[in-house]
């Protein structure tokens, strides 16, 4: 069964938020023709106290119950069938989709029979390293779809150093028009 992964396509990551990935937004319509194509569709979201270590290392993002923590608007989130929410006490933590605190993410994907899981949204160099690779740490076959992730690039090559990363530790990347 093949699952998709739709992470972190929240309103702060994506142009005019609060850590905007340049082109964050060019994600959304690449994973909305995706939707259908999955039975299986679960979400993450960065979703941070007020207060947290983590903002040592970030400008405050994707803070609980803030506008900045929800979904970009076009993003077709009634396909979202579960919703999981990571960085969420005070804590440098929350990079990985695996880290979610409000259920488990493995024990869910497992119980819904995917072996196949397909990684989308931001950014490429953080969160969808992180996540990608936890998922195929934990058994799974994992697709990286590259035309529905997006990179800061705080250095140039960031995001493509992390796709070759990802590669190395058994991600496939793909292009959204090979998902079938
Ligand atoms: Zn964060």
């Amino acid at each position: 069964m093949k699952g998709l992964l739709i992470v972190d396509v929240q309103n702060d990551f994506c142009p005019g938020g609060a850590l905007a990935v340049p082109e964050g937004d060019l994600v959304v319509p690449v994973i909305n023709r995706l939707l259908d194509k999955f039975t299986v569709v679960v979400a993450s979201k960065d979703w941070h106290p007020q207060a947290s270590v983590h903002f040592r290392h970030w400008p405050p993002h994707c803070v609980q119950n803030t506008r900045g923590a929800e979904f970009h608007p076009q993003l077709q989130t009634e396909k979202i069938q579960q919703v999981f929410l990571k960085g969420t006490r005070d804590k440098d933590d929350g990079y990985s989709a695996f880290e979610a605190t409000n259920l488990n993410l493995n024990e869910y994907l497992n119980s819904r029979g995917v072996t196949e899981l397909y990684v989308t949204g931001l950014a490429t160099d953080y969160c969808i390293k992180a996540s990608a690779i936890d998922a195929a740490k934990r058994g799974f076959k994992v697709f990286v779809v590259t035309d529905a992730v997006s990179a800061v690039n705080a250095k140039p090559d960031d995001g493509r150093e992390s796709l070759q990363l990802m590669k190395a530790e058994g991600v496939t990347l793909v292009d959204s028009s090979q998902v079938r």
